[in-house]
């Protein structure tokens, strides 16, 4: 389906669109290879993108962004998907991190992070996972213990996508000596704070350009000021954040099949063998054929899901379906587009191959598709 055809995106989503990919044409795709053996992007292409309106399409005009909504977010989303880009990581910044401080940051909060979040100043990054707790957040280790002035952070997080350029980050952390729902809370902790340490920029398969970092904090010292929302509230607000996470998700995957069938499709008609063109083979066509199908389906689910998190109803396990399918999805496309490229499909210089990798982390991160069906079991009869 053309991108101009759907029909909840109005006119100002079609001219942001093109705003967008004029701007990822020009800033990030000539550059992209270099960042992906830099395995980062650069801090001065997230001023860019914010002086472009990229970053943090929903944060209102009161609070110094653009007040869009959240199918300015996807527009973004889809098009760096569209380049394959692997960074940079404007939608955990934008989607999660401005999200965080909207919906649960204090005025003070508000004032101080997201006029500079918006412009790309500041680069926000959310800390959840620890090395001995991911899927089991309840298991984590890393404490808040309150002292004369503010809060005492204590604990190591890893897997921290924006790490290594992260001024703000979304950090929870235990406030209880419990495995109890409200026994963690959510701190907005300044990357300058004394005893904040980035740890390595961690090698990975795949997402180069993509930093993903460990990070320390030793009896970080910070303000009162910095706890975000209500002690005790952090498993209420994550699973909040969550759903937007995984709609987001399941927008990039759903972006990501298209561009590895569009890739495929390309190859499919040049290759030539048995005095023919690939695509011309009857097995070439079903199997496209077959992606072509999830593809349609998919555009319809996720379009839907879109309309309802813009109606105010998309739940947790709504959430959760939407993430667990697109990305199974994804991962059984680029597999079928990869195997039609054959031993090119391989080398990391065709962007199947690139799209092959990238797509792996999408099963796991942001909640594991096991954990997804945990969540969708329980809401089994
Ligand atoms: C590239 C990348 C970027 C990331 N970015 C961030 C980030 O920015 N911020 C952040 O906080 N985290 C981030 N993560 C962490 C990510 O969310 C976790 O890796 C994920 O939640 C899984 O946690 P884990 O790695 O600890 O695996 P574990 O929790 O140890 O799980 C291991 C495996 O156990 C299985 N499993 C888990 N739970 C169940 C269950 N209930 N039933 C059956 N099987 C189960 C699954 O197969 C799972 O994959 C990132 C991870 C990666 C790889």
């Amino acid at each position: 389906m053309d991108e101009d055809d759907r029909p909840l995106f109005h006119e100002e989503h079609r001219l942001f669109r093109r705003q967008v990919r004029a701007f990822l044409a020009k800033e990030i795709v000539p550059h992209h290879p270099q960042w992906e053996r830099d395995g980062i992007v650069p801090r001065d292409l997230w001023r860019k993108a914010g002086r472009a309106g990229l970053l943090c399409p929903t944060v209102s005009e009161e609070d110094g962004g653009p007040g869009g909504d959240a199918l300015h977010s996807a527009v973004v989303i889809e098009e760096l998907a569209r380049i394959a880009a692997s960074g940079p990581g404007f939608w955990i910044h934008s989607e999660m991190v401005a999200p965080y401080v909207s919906n649960f940051g204090n005025s003070q909060q508000k004032a101080r992070w997201l006029p500079k979040l918006v412009s790309g100043e500041a680069i926000g990054a959310v800390a959840m996972t620890e090395p001995d707790a991911g899927s089991d957040l309840r298991g984590m280790k890393t404490r808040a213990v309150r002292r004369d002035g503010g809060w005492l952070l204590k604990g190591q997080k890893v897997f921290i996508s924006n790490g290594q350029l992260a001024d703000v980050v979304v950090v929870a952390a235990k406030t209880a000596q419990s495995t109890e729902s409200n026994s963690i809370s959510l701190f907005l902790v300044d990357a300058a704070s004394p005893g904040f340490h980035r740890g390595r920029n961690l090698e990975k398969i795949g997402a180069h350009a993509q930093d993903t970092s460990e990070l320390f904090f030793e009896d970080v010292l910070v303000s009162h000021d910095a706890l975000l929302g209500e002690e005790g509230a952090g498993f209420r607000q994550l699973m909040k954040g969550l759903a937007r996470e995984r709609l987001s998700i399941a927008i990039s995957c759903q972006a990501k099949a298209q561009f590895a069938f569009d890739q495929t499709v390309g190859y499919a008609q040049t290759r030539r063998l048995f005095g023919g063109k690939l695509i011309d083979l009857q097995n070439t066509r079903f199997r496209l054929a077959d992606v072509k199908t999830e593809l349609v389906v998919g555009r319809s689910f996720v379009d839907d899901m879109l309309r309802r998190y813009l109606e105010g109803h998309l739940d947790g396990n709504t959430a959760a379906i939407a993430k667990l399918w697109t990305t199974e999805m994804l991962g059984r496309v680029v597999d079928t587009c990869l195997q039609l490229h054959g031993g090119w499909g391989y080398m990391t210089e065709y962007p199947i191959a690139r799209a092959y990798i990238d797509a792996r982390v999408e099963r796991i991160a942001g909640g594991a598709s096991e954990v997804m069906r945990e969540i969708i079991g329980k809401t089994l009869p």
